[in-house]
């Protein structure tokens, strides 16, 4: 993608940089130069469109010069995280020596040393899924790195969070592929090479992944000699994993990030989602992309990142359970009831570190004291939080479950608490992170130093005396050291032979000196500090070492406290809106009395709105409700609520309604709104009927359906048409619960042949020649559409209203006197018989074609059987 022009006769400089740009492939080189990392040719041209950076130029290549441009190192992680962002993958070419080390390489190879030049690397790749960085990574949202692959017919998912370590393996069929990439919602996504069901995958290649590669891998990381105690995986499972660790290895170029042991994930677990439905429900993201406005925004309440991110996955994979919903209920409800324990319980939350992730970077070998503070700060509240929920009574099954798991850490936090300083630093290079008193050796070394230190400061005092020079100070800096320097005027007196002063540098307005006194002070700080650094080094690799052997019990702290923190969140969200523990059913119901839909709600409360809260009540007899009413009456909003609270309390949590009681959802459809799909190249009409027709291949008398207007993108006739048809099937053959909102009237004749259909609307009234909207749903079919009232709220100028006025009493007229769209509608056969009939003209069909032996036909009589079917097909 980012062409480059081939070596030859180019500068070693030149060579080094294009084999470097040969591995990083499609990948941009940020290749390291002193305090930069400079980026040339395309990929200069694209940086600097994306990071909105000049773009200059260096030397010639071929007689041309060569586009450049740079970010400098120490600010290069806002230039990354821009960068991925935009989409892009960064390969990291470091200095893998220093220059006097290639100096005496030179030496060693007898090269002039102007020709060898400092050897680099790529010692990373950066990549969206790749990311363990606090400053790249959203705390509240997880981030996902997944493989796929096809093994004989099934499909291997193996999916990853690095920051955390977070594994799940997973198998399906290849068409469920498309919704199970959605709700896991990966930034980044590889594949086999010329794998087509995969085309936007970043393609590896195809023998990366082999089953029998990924189970030794899996094992060779975990330690262990099988995988039968992490679950059962099935061959294709293990393939995506070896592509998945593979990537892995290649990104980290032989780093391995942290990896829990996989989690199997059984296909029918979750509550089944197309991509579809979860866009047109805007689950964590609206449909302008951002979470302002989607579901999870409206019932976040979680006092940490990792809260957050475990609700955002309970939203994206509600149960189908129901005991192990009851058991997330549970929990809801013991800190619902208690709003003291569950305020002080936020509290302490809210101030817990992001452990998980600190944990990620510590394993991955990218971590710094000041995570090292976090795990230890986050293990010593996990076990405040532990010892406080202990003391209550009737603990629900779940929080007895978590507790243990919050524990147990002692030595680990005592000897954090020991080595570490209260506030340890992000970087580790200057030291000062390990506590006073942890190390006698190394407090000796800081003691030297300080008494170097004061020496120092004691000699500043004694030089001014001596030679009389009140204005004489002894500095420090990065190229000299420590210096003596006095005012330009008093410089001679320090410059004699004999004053024990050596002259060092002259200023405009100062003179530097040295004297045998302070290069011995200062020796002894430069020594000792040196020593105690690397004496801090290697405390740090012992306590990195405790932590990384610990890894899979602070895992298990941190998923305890995320799933306390939901439950907490929930709760809360729950109080504040005055929400109701759904009941859980195994019959085929959905109950919602005063539902709500969250989002709407919540907008609405911004401009001081009502909303206007609606009954739903679907049943074994009363299957689908189509809805009738005029445009913006709240048809689309009553259909996403009553599927959001289906979500809601799937996922373990209370939902916006009186009273609720949801049975039990296998898969939950939405075609809501014409979402526009046109960058995919397909129009409205088109993208509306293949998520029609994968609802009525898919859905069963288990899942909940929400349509809204069906046919809206067609011909009146075509329209009509088939959402008479789409409602039938729904209602006959897959039997789902369904609403069906829609504006055409004619289908309101439907409830005279589909018995288990009911016709709603919602109430609309003219009042002093107004629309006024009511929002509220009523028994029966709706009167009259209202869309020239409409048409006027909206403001569409008066003449046009009026002549609108005058061609639909023209149209109404016509209606009238030849009975309308639906005319004769009425003496359609009902859909399951005419489904019947044309059933059994098939069965004679293929009863004839059966008794036929075609070898003894003649081809005349062949010719005349195929005459003789034709007629009666
Ligand atoms: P329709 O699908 O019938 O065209 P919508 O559901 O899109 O209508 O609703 C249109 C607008 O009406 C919404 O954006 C919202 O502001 C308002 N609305 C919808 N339902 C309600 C309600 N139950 N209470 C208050 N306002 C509502």
């Amino acid at each position: 993608r980012y062409a480059c022009p081939m070596a030859g006769g180019a500068t070693p400089m030149m060579q080094q940089y294009l084999s470097l740009k040969g591995e990083a492939g499609d990948c941009l080189l940020f290749y390291r130069m002193g305090d930069f990392f400079e980026l040339f040719f395309e990929d200069a041209r694209v940086a600097a469109g994306v990071l909105d950076i000049a773009l200059t130029s260096r030397g010639e290549h071929d007689g041309q010069p060569v586009p450049m441009c740079g970010v400098p190192v120490h600010s290069a992680e806002s230039y990354l995280a821009r960068l991925i962002k935009a989409g892009c993958r960064v390969a990291i070419a470091e200095q893998v020596e220093t220059p006097e080390e290639a100096k005496a390489r030179a030496k060693r190879e007898g090269l002039p040393s102007s020709k060898v030049l400092v050897a680099r690397d790529i010692v990373r790749f950066v990549t969206a899924g790749t990311l363990t960085e606090e400053a790249l990574l959203e705390p509240r949202r997880a981030n996902m790195l997944a493989a796929v692959c096809e093994l004989r017919g099934s499909v291997g998912i193996a999916a990853c969070d690095i920051s955390t370590g977070r594994m799940e393996l997973e198998e399906c069929a290849p068409d469920a592929l498309p919704a199970a990439l959605a709700r896991i919602g990966a930034s980044e996504l590889v594949a086999p090479e010329g794998w087509p069901a995969a085309p936007d995958a970043i393609p590896r290649p195809a023998s990366d992944f082999a089953s029998d590669d990924g189970a030794a891998r899996l094992k060779a990381i975990h330690g262990t000699s099988t995988l039968d105690g992490f679950g059962s995986f099935t061959r294709a499972m293990l393939a995506a994993a070896a592509g998945l660790v593979a990537y892995l290895d290649h990104a980290g170029r032989g780093t391995l990030p942290f990896l829990l042991p996989p989690v199997a994930r059984a296909s029918d677990a979750a509550l089944a989602m197309d991509e579809a439905t979860r866009t047109s429900l805007e689950i964590l993201t609206a449909q302008d992309g951002g979470r302002a406005g989607s579901l999870a925004a409206a019932v976040d309440r979680c006092s940490t990142g990792a809260g957050a991110r475990l609700l955002a996955e309970d939203l994206s994979a509600p149960l189908r359970d129901r005991a192990a919903i009851e058991q997330r209920l549970a929990l809801v409800a013991f800190l619902h009831d208690d709003p003291i324990l569950r305020a002080d319980l936020r509290e302490v939350l809210r101030a817990l570190p992001d452990i998980g992730r600190a944990l990620g970077r510590i394993v991955a070998g990218r971590g710094s004291p000041r995570d090292l503070g976090q795990v230890r700060d986050g293990l010593v509240e996990a076990r405040r939080v532990r010892d406080f929920l202990q003391a209550s009574d009737e603990r629900p099954a779940l929080l007895d479950r978590l507790l243990p798991d919050m524990g147990g850490h002692g030595a680990l936090t005592d000897l954090l608490g020991r080595a570490l300083v209260p506030s340890p630093p992000t970087e580790r290079q200057g030291g000062g992170y390990i506590a006073a008193g942890y190390d006698a050796a190394l407090d000796e070394l800081r003691d030297v130093s300080g008494n170097a230190r004061r020496a120092i400061a004691a000699l500043e005092g004694r030089y001014r005396e001596e030679t009389d020079t009140p204005s004489l100070k002894i500095k420090h800096n990065g190229v000299l050291g420590y210096f003596i320097e006095v005012p330009a005027k008093h410089g001679d007196k320090l410059m004699a032979a004999d004053s024990g002063f050596t002259h060092r540098q002259t200023m405009a307005n100062a003179v530097r000196f040295n004297s045998l006194k302070l290069h011995e002070e200062a020796s002894r700080i430069s020594e000792a500090g040196g020593r105690a650094l690397a004496a801090e080094e290697a405390h740090f690799e012992e306590l990195v070492e405790a932590v990384v052997t610990a890894r899979q019990a602070i895992a298990a702290t941190a998923a305890a406290l995320a799933r306390l923190d939901v439950g907490a969140g929930q709760a809360e969200r729950a109080a504040e809106g005055g929400w109701a523990r759904p009941e859980i059913a195994e019959a085929r119901c959905l109950e919602i009395e005063g539902g709500r839909h969250p989002v709407v709600e919540a907008a609405l409360a911004k401009s001081g709105e009502r909303f206007v809260a609606n009954d739903c009540t679907l049943g074994e007899t009363d299957r689908l409700w189509l809805i009738g009413g005029p445009n913006m009456g709240g048809k689309s909003t009553f259909l996403r609520q009553n599927a959001l609270i289906v979500l809601l309390a799937q996922a373990g949590g209370y939902v916006p309604a009186s009273r609720a009681k949801i049975g039990l959802v296998d898969r939950l459809f939405s075609r809501v709104g014409a979402s526009d799909n046109l960058a995919r190249g397909r129009s409205t009409f088109m993208v509306e009927m293949v998520e029609t027709a994968a609802i009525l291949s898919q859905a069963t008398e288990d899942s909940f359906v929400i349509l809204d207007e069906v046919g809206r993108g067609t011909s009146t006739y075509d329209g009509l048409a088939l959402a008479w048809a789409v409602v039938e099937a729904v209602h006959e053959t897959n039997r789902a619960r369904c609403l069906f909102a829609t504006h055409y009237h004619e289908l309101s004749r439907l409830a005279e042949t589909c018995d288990s259909l009911s016709l709603h609307h919602v109430r609309a009234r003219e009042w002093k020649g107004e629309l006024v909207l009511l929002h509220e749903l009523a028994e029966g079919p709706a009167d009259r559409s209202y869309g020239l009232a409409v048409a006027k709220l909206a403001g569409v100028p008066q003449p046009v209203v009026k002549r609108a006025k005058s061609v639909l009493d023209k149209l109404e007229k016509g209606r009238a006197e030849t009975g309308g769209l639906a005319a004769g509608l009425g003496e359609l056969p009902l859909f399951a018989a005419a489904a019947e009939a044309e059933e059994e003209e098939c069965d004679l069909l293929r009863e004839k074609l059966s008794a036929t032996d075609v070898d003894a036909l003649s081809p005349r009589e062949a010719l005349e059987l195929l005459y003789e079917l034709k007629r009666e097909a």
